[in-house]
């Protein structure tokens, strides 16, 4: 018989975390779900918590920890501005010392590990969409380094142990995911125009809204993370650029969300702050090509779902201001 494979999800009791560590249980897995709650909620895996194939850690990744498991998937970071600068120092300790701790637990177990790094390793880029041959362009003294800094050396950690220790890794460069579960007030554009458009508040539009940027639905996410796991060679281990490449004007999707909404709120524009990319999307030829993936979920569709998720959501809660 078949032993399930048993998995670890750290920061899963975020917004893509918790999706991740659902569908794994419906596949037959066993998963530790690893949290400290710095901005994931029991909320999120609330539904999970009664099966007997899932259990939940309070634990920092700062920290090392002693389980045995058979994959890795490390997702714990703080993903919005607002909550990776709330404090920076510990968002790129985070990224580091948790890249460290849970790669000498791979390497300890001779478990698969994959790290969830993020388009932003690629700063204000020159070029889009962007492939993964491209370097970046990152201030490390900017307000976002401390993000986009540590998810760089986090990837150089995995790619280094992988060359000096042989740990069986794979990094994965997620763009811009929207979805149900996201946070209501970590400023991302998609929660922050429904939350907004569901209290009939103003939506705030930067520029005049011609901006575009590509969203990809979570379900999508999950698919491609757990394709890129299960479905590659030992050698292959990316970087792969996960994202939807289809982009969207801001206003666009203000306007989307308004009418979805029957929302009285009303569009105000402020001017675009400095450095604001114009455009910014994924190239995805490389999961095309390696896992045969690309996003299915159109925007109309996902969007409908993350309305539903936050109608609910406000319901029973206050986002804030
Ligand atoms: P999230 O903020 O919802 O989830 C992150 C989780 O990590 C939270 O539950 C948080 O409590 C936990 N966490 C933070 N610091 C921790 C620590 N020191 N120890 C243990 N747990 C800790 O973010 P998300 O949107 O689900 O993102 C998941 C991963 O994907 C992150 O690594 C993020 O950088 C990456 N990513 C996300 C996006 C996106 O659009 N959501 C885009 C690019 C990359």
């Amino acid at each position: 018989m078949l032993t399930a494979k048993r998995i670890l999800v750290t920061g899963g009791a975020g917004f893509i975390g918790s999706h991740l560590c659902e569908h794994l249980l419906s596949k037959g897995s066993e998963v530790i779900c690893l949290d400290n709650f710095y901005c994931g909620t029991r909320r999120n895996i609330h539904h999970l918590l009664h099966n007997r194939n899932f259990d939940l850690v309070r634990h920092d990744v700062t920290e090392p920890i002693r389980v045995e498991v058979d994959e890795i998937y490390n997702l714990a970071c703080p993903a919005s501005p607002v909550y990776y600068q709330r404090d920076p120092v510990q968002t790129i300790k985070t990224s580091v010392h948790g890249a460290i701790n849970m790669l000498e637990l791979a390497e300890r177990t001779r478990a698969k590990i994959l790290q969830t790094s993020a388009s932003e390793i690629y700063g204000n880029t020159e070029v889009n969409p962007v492939t993964e041959d491209y370097w970046g362009r990152v201030n490390t003294n900017g307000s976002r380094a401390c993000y986009e800094e540590g998810k760089r050396a986090a990837e150089t950690l995995f790619y280094d142990y992988h060359r000096q220790n042989k740990t069986a890794v794979k990094v994965a460069r997620v763009f811009n995911t929207y979805g149900p579960r996201m946070h209501p007030n970590d400023g991302q554009v998609v929660s922050s125009f429904v939350v907004a458009a569901l209290r009939n508040k103003d939506i705030t539009v930067f520029g005049d809204g011609s901006q575009t940027r590509s969203f990809c639905y979570v379900d999508d996410i999950v698919r491609a993370l757990v394709s890129f796991m299960g479905e590659t060679p030992d050698d292959f281990i990316g970087p792969m650029n996960l994202g939807n490449p289809n982009e969207y004007t801001i206003i666009d999707l203000a306007k989307g969300i308004i009418e979805m909404t029957n929302s009285r709120s009303q569009i105000v524009f402020q001017p675009l702050p400095k450095g604001e990319p114009m455009r910014r999307g994924p190239d995805i030829g490389l999961a095309q090509k390696t896992i045969n993936w690309a996003p299915v979920t159109p925007l109309h569709q996902g969007l409908v779902k993350t309305v539903a998720y936050f109608e609910e959501y406000l319901k029973t809660n206050r986002p804030g201001p």
